[in-house]
């Protein structure tokens, strides 16, 4: 804690000097005015709250500012971006008056904006502005946070030695798996241990979608050069989600380049995807054979124990006090990613919260039951995605379900197959399973092939999208 007790010509209750004790009950130090504002976080904002907040400090009011120090750049970073206004509004009720709140690096006479990007290649003011909202990195996903089973310990170790050895261990290094696994926490992770080592490094993280955007504006605004400069003339490059560059064949083309350009050169790249390379629809073989050529891991649905092991630390790092049964309940009842866990443990909270109670079992009985019936409404199962479709085209459930190549049942199998794929978390194998005993590949042709057919078919574009509206009709029934 930096300073001591608030000299009174910056306390925050700017009164007049004479008058000063009627502030003493509000703020009598730096250290009690941030253990109030943490408590109103904690009480109005549980679910930003994070056991880190502890090591801010207090350094003072200047010029009706109360500063706050953040001496590790990632999470002041990460303030700035998506704290000033909840800590403003703490810092006003527990003073009583309007009181902003500016969040400061540690090395003197470092402004935030001054503060180096997670970018580190701090040459964002010539691109678009969007890019500079995606170097924002999550303090949350470091590895620290990161619960280690079965199912990601590959992909874990791999992005481990990736982040030691960057551009030396496994380049590119490609994590695909299923929504809500754990890709975009490891990607970070490893941007994270990179300038924790080394500050100076130049990564660059990025989503696909802007990456595709970026490259868009660029071209239309005659600005490929700026672009390229960006992504060529950078340590580490990681773009996560790059299944969005399917069917983008001029993206697809100047990351091609981006991507020798940087290995040629030795620097890391790191991608993840929502399937396997050589999965990604309409993606350019020349980029799957580059894809293949580092580490390919996948990170699958976490087993009961990791589910477990992770809302204990979910809870931890939101300083939420749960009882012993309730991370094996959560875990029992919600199997599908970590995001929808870490969604019951919100609920969980907020559901205490409202009745001013602590979390009991009972409690999270309570919140997951209605988190389940939420579930159930979003999404139809296969068998009803199965019945609807042969309803529609006016088939036998055993014609879909059989080996029949023709036509008449093959195309409805495969909107069957797409339906499945878009409404339902089921991978592809499990599809495949469940529509006939195909493999995984069937149905992946079957997703592809719809995909592509809805573009040039408008009578299949329209029965696709008259199915997906009965079977979300079929929901509201249900409800
Ligand atoms: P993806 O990018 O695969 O869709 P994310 O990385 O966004 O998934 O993960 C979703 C949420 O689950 C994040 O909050 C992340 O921290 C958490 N998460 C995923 N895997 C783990 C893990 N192994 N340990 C701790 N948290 C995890
Ligand atoms: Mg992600």
């Amino acid at each position: 804690m930096v300073g001591g007790v608030i000299a009174s010509s910056s306390c925050p209750c700017d009164v007049a000097p004479g008058r000063h004790e009627v502030c003493i009950g509000m703020a009598r130090s730096d250290r009690e005015l941030r253990g109030k504002i943490l408590d109103y976080l904690r009480s109005h904002h549980g679910d930003l709250c994070r056991h880190w907040f502890d090591d801010i400090e207090v350094l003072g009011i200047e010029g009706g500012v109360l500063r706050l120090l953040v001496a590790e750049p990632i999470r002041l970073r990460y303030l700035q971006r998506v704290g000033t206004q909840v800590f403003s509004e703490a810092a006003q009720a527990v003073t009583g008056r309007l009181l902003p709140v500016r969040f400061l690096g540690s090395t003197t006479g470092v402004t935030p904006e001054r503060v180096p990007t997670s970018s580190g290649a701090g040459d964002g003011s010539d691109m678009p502005a969007s890019l500079d909202e995606q170097m924002v990195l999550s303090p949350d996903y470091s590895f620290d946070q990161f619960v280690i089973g079965p199912e990601n310990r590959l992909a874990h170790a791999a992005a481990m030695a990736v982040a030691d050895r960057p551009g030396r261990a496994y380049n590119p290094f490609v994590v695909h798996g299923g929504v809500g696994l754990g890709k975009t926490h490891l990607l970070q992770a490893v941007c994270q241990a990179v300038l924790a080592r080394q500050p100076s490094a130049r990564v660059v993280y990025i989503s696909c979608c802007t990456f595709i955007d970026a490259f868009h504006e660029c071209v239309k605004a005659g600005r490929m050069p700026d672009f390229r400069h960006r992504f060529r003339n950078i340590d580490l490059l990681v773009i996560d989600d790059v299944h969005l560059l399917s069917r983008h064949e001029q993206t697809q083309e100047e990351f091609f380049h981006t991507f020798n350009s940087l290995f040629q050169a030795g620097k890391q790249l790191i991608l993840s995807s929502d399937a396997a390379p050589v999965e990604i629809p309409a993606l350019e073989e020349r980029l799957i054979s580059r894809f293949n050529s580092g580490l390919v891991a996948r990170v699958d649905r976490p087993s009961f124990e990791t589910r477990v092991a992770i809302i204990k630390a979910k809870a931890l790092l939101h300083q939420l006090t749960i009882p012993e049964d309730v991370p094996a309940y959560v875990a029992s009842r919600i199997d599908s990613n970590i995001r929808e866990l870490e969604g019951a443990l919100a609920r969980i909270r907020a559901l205490a919260q409202a009745n001013s109670v602590p979390v009991s079992l009972d409690l999270a009985k309570q919140a997951l039951a209605d988190d389940m019936r939420r579930d159930v409404e979003r999404s139809p199962s296969i068998h009803a995605i199965i019945e609807e479709v042969t309803r529609y085209y006016n088939l036998k459930v055993t014609d879909l379900l059989s080996k029949r190549r023709h036509k008449s049942v093959a195309l409805p199998r495969q909107v069957a197959m797409w339906l499945a794929r878009r409404h339902t978390r089921y991978s592809l194998e499990e599809i495949g399973g469940h529509i006939g005993g195909r493999d995984h590949s069937t149905v992946l042709h079957a997703v592809r092939t719809v995909d592509h057919r809805r573009e040039l078919d408008r009578a299949l574009s329209s029965d696709v999208s008259r199915l997906e509206r009965s079977l979300l009709r079929g929901d509201d029934e249900a409800r």
